[in-house]
Parts: C-alpha cells; structure tokens; sequence
C-alpha cells in the first residue's frame, strides 16, 4: 500500500494537494479535521467531545483522534494506500500510527512535508475563513493558537519521520501546479 503522511501547519496546502493525489495515484484521503467536523455536523458523541478544542484552536486529545483513524483504517483496507492529513500530530499518535499499520504490514512509506511561512499561513486561512465559513479560520486568535499548537507539538514529528528515513521536505509556496508536481517527482522515487 501505497500509505503517505501530508505533513505541514494548517494553511499549507494539505487538502488541495491530498485532492490531486487521490486522482492520480487512487489513495484514500484520511483528513482527521474533516472527520471530525463532520461528527460535530451529526451531533455525535465523538463531535461533542471534540467540539470545544476544535473551537479554541487546541488539539483533541490523542486517544479521540487514535480511536477515530483506526476504525477508518480498518474499514477501507481494500484501497491502494492511505493519505494520513492532519494526522499524525503529536509524538503519541505518530507511534499508535506505526503500531497500528505494522500490524497489517502496511507502514507509512513517505512524509511529505509542506513548508511555508507564517505570514502567508495567517493570510491564507483568513481568505479561507471568508470564502469557507470555518468558524477556526475566521479568528485571528484562534488561527494564531493552531500555528502555535503547529510549532509546539506537531512540527516535532519531522525528526522522528526522519530517523525513519522518510521525510521529504516540499516548499508549499508556488502555484498549486508546481507543488503537486515536486510532490508526485517525491512519490515517483519511491
Ligand atoms: P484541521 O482541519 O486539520 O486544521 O483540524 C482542525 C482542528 O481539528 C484542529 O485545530 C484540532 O482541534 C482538530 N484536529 C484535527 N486533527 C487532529 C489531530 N490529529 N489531533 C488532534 N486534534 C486534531
């Protein structure tokens, strides 16, 4: 299986370029944040749960997200690979991650990740915020505290994919188009 972490703080790019990946390479796309918007949408207990930190920019706790992606993993095994976005995000969840695909045999094969400014981070999720009505983008503390959660707890995971030997660092900054491209010369070496 062809299993890709896209890697990077909110604002980089993630789910525009997860989109042009499941076109071409006919992955599954995990976004744990679409997950669990769509949970709060239904009213679930799990949205419940998750609602308040997603509100003030925080991260939900891990055993949420870990339990979320497994039952996901293991309800799509018949796919060609995994695109994991958003997730992992902590040193706990990447290490559950390994544990639960060494299980099957299917580990993660590259981190790719997107590099860009804070600057532009903040610039772009406000015009999402407008364009898209997420309540998280359209407040400039909140979108501060996420960035900062970024730098905190999740930019981190670079060195551990790396001790793995699978990180593959792309400048998020250009045109959709030349990214995707660096990100499919990267897939394409594996
Ligand atoms: P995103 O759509 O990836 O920007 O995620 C939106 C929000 O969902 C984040 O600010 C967190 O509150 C929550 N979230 C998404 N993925 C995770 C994760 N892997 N671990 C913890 N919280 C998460």
């Amino acid at each position: 299986m062809l299993n890709v972490v896209l890697f990077g703080p909110p604002g980089a790019g993630k789910g525009t370029q997860a989109d042009l990946l499941v076109q071409k390479y006919e992955l599954k796309h995990l976004s744990t944040g679409d997950i669990l918007r769509n949970e709060i949408k239904n009213k679930s207990e799990l949205g419940l749960k998750a609602q308040s930190y997603m509100d003030s920019g925080n991260l939900v706790p891990d055993r949420v997200v870990i339990d979320m992606i497994s039952k996901k993993i293991d309800n799509n095994m018949d796919v060609k690979g995994f695109i994991f976005d958003g997730f992992p995000r902590t040193t706990t969840q990447a290490e559950a991650l390994d544990k639960l695909l060494d299980e099957k045999c299917i580990p993660i094969k590259i981190m790719l990740s997107l590099t860009v400014d804070d600057e532009v981070l903040i610039k772009r999720l406000i015009k999402r915020g407008l364009e898209s009505g997420r309540a998280d983008d359209q407040n400039q503390k909140i979108i501060e505290n996420r960035i900062k959660e970024y730098n905190k707890k999740t930019s981190p995971l670079k060195d551990y994919f790396k001790l793995q030997e699978k990180l593959e660092e792309i400048a998020g900054m250009g045109s959709i188009e030349e990214i995707s491209k660096k990100i499919h010369s990267a897939l394409d070496k594996i």
